[in-house]
């Protein structure tokens, strides 16, 4: 028999549900219970909803791996009572705390849907109406009395999105997120049109695997024409790095000058992996196909492929979270384990 589809809403934060500070003009976090008086239309959805809160909301700006593992902690705790998740979180680093619950949470079989808005809730223009009514609607969505979602998605402006392929494109248009090399897994107009072919099929049978070792101890370092020796060295200097993302140009380029490649070499000697990350917002990293990246493969530089920075840098939190050892690290990060990457 089915029931009524039982919705764990959490908030950590953000503009969503923020209000103006009279003395500074500035947003601040306001209460969560009063966030929902400002949506009187949630009675109306046809879903248990049962609401947690971070104990103090934050803006997304002060997110960490520790706020990261909190979140997991309150899903994990919920997993089995829920049928769905929906997120509230702040924009600006959405796609980065998305990204890393995606691969925190092993084997899950139940939507987690992160939504928040660009105008508070309080405003009479705002985005966070439709993004949270719907992010619930999808959370709740069924197919033969199972999750029709089965991932960690990112609702925004009428997409869903898989958020680990999403980036913030924008802090002026409601259409913040963009997902230029996945398409989105489902559209909202009149119909709610789910792109089936899209979605991660899960393996049921096995338990949600939550897992909150996360290692943060990475450099990411920018190419820019006229990046100098000296501030490279500096940054590889640092003696607690256990991982470097590189963002390159175009299809995975950089510099071809000698002291590039040797500095490169010597973070290489001390088993510290280096992932290769395009720096443009689609497309992917082709190492060979330029006599500029030619040097990089060479060394055996880790492959992003069509992963976003902040998949990347979540991919790599965890799988050195993980202890794996050295020599597989390369193929545990070219692999695709959560839908990240082609
Ligand atoms: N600064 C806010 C945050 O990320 C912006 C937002 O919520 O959209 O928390």
């Amino acid at each position: 028999m089915s029931h009524t589809p039982k919705i764990l809403l959490i908030y950590t934060g953000g503009t969503i549900g923020m209000i103006k500070d009279f003395e500074t003009g500035a947003l601040t976090n306001f209460n969560f219970d009063d966030l929902l008086k400002h949506i009187p239309e949630l009675q109306l959805l046809d879903c248990a909803i049962e609401t947690q809160s971070f104990p103090n909301p934050i803006d997304s700006s002060n997110m960490s791996p520790v706020y990261w593992a909190d979140l997991a902690t309150m899903i994990e705790d919920a997993y089995e009572d829920f049928d769905g998740f929906v997120v509230l979180h702040g924009s600006d680093t959405m796609s980065y705390t998305a990204s890393a619950l995606s691969f925190m949470l092993q084997n899950l079989a139940k939507p987690v849907i992160f939504t928040g808005s660009q105008l508070p809730i309080g405003d009479l223009r705002t985005d966070a109406k439709e993004n949270l009514i719907t992010s619930i609607q999808i959370a709740a969505l069924k197919e033969k009395g199972r999750p029709k979602i089965a991932e960690v998605g990112l609702y925004f402006e009428y997409k869903l999105y898989r958020a680990n392929r999403t980036t913030k494109i924008t802090a002026e248009h409601f259409e913040a997120f963009a997902s230029l090399n996945y398409p989105p897994l489902a559209e909202s107009g009149v119909h709610l049109a789910i792109n089936e072919a899209a979605l991660l099929q899960p393996n049921r049978r096995k338990k949600l695997k939550v897992h909150k070792n996360l290692d943060s101890h990475i450099v990411l370092l920018k190419m820019f024409p006229g990046l100098d020796r000296d501030t490279v060295a500096h940054m590889f200097s640092f003696s607690k790095m256990k991982g470097l993302i590189l963002e390159t140009y175009g299809s995975g380029n950089v510099t071809s000058e000698d002291w590039f490649l040797e500095l490169l070499k010597e973070v290489n000697q001390r088993n510290i992996p280096i992932v290769n990350v395009t720096q443009c917002s689609g497309g992917s990293v082709s190492m060979g196909l330029y006599e500029t990246s030619v040097g990089l493969k060479k060394l055996g530089v880790i492959s992003g492929k069509d992963i976003t920075t902040e998949a990347a840098l979540a991919k790599m939190m965890y799988l050195l979270g993980q202890e794996i050892p050295a020599e597989n690290f390369k193929m545990f990060f070219e692999t695709p384990l959560r839908g990240e990457m082609m």
